[in-house]
């Protein structure tokens, strides 16, 4: 009987709703933690592993020795390297594609790299369309490489202490 009273009163008077309208005029005014992207983004770490991209020497030359080391680290089995050797005595991939249906993104092809030339941008905003588009072939790699070299760098010097 008091219980059902208390329950009376307080519909009575709206406390549950002004309790609730407490709450709400509270969070109000404080500084918001949402972002409304794509127009706005939280900042990314250095360390970020997204897309992957082949570099090249500044002039021009690619970094890759195809010394298939990624391809022997990768736990995925994401990477298919063919190569041969130059008329000018070095060795460098004929073929090197990443299945990034496959890959885990661990970063690992990365790290095992003796010359920095595979690395994961910090690109994570694309998407495939066609069947087959997931494979990412060496031209596309070196593409994404030129495109985006100073981000690459910047975020590789970035990174440098803690490698
Ligand atoms: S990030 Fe990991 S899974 Fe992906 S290609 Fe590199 S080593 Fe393989
Ligand atoms: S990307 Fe690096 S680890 Fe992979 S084959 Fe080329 S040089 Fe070797």
């Amino acid at each position: 009987m008091t219980v059902s009273i208390k329950q009376y009163f307080k519909s009575f008077t709206l406390f549950e709703l002004l309790q609730g309208l407490s709450v709400t005029g509270r969070h109000f005014l404080r500084k918001k933690i949402t972002i409304q992207y794509p127009e706005e983004k939280t900042p990314l770490s250095p360390r970020f592993r997204g897309l992957h991209a082949q570099r090249r020497y500044p002039d021009g030359g690619e970094r890759c020795i195809a010394c298939k080391l990624c391809e022997a680290v990768c736990p995925a089995l994401a990477i298919t390297i063919e190569s041969e050797q130059r008329d000018d005595g070095t060795r460098r991939t004929t073929r090197y594609d990443i299945d990034l249906f496959k890959c885990i993104y661990c970063g690992f092809c990365q790290e095992a790299c003796p010359v920095d030339a595979i690395v994961e941008t910090d690109i994570f905003e694309y998407h495939f369309e066609e069947r087959g588009e997931q494979i990412m072939t060496k031209d596309k790699l070196l593409a994404i490489g030129d495109l985006h070299e100073k981000r690459i760098s910047a975020n590789l010097a970035a990174d440098e202490p803690y490698r």
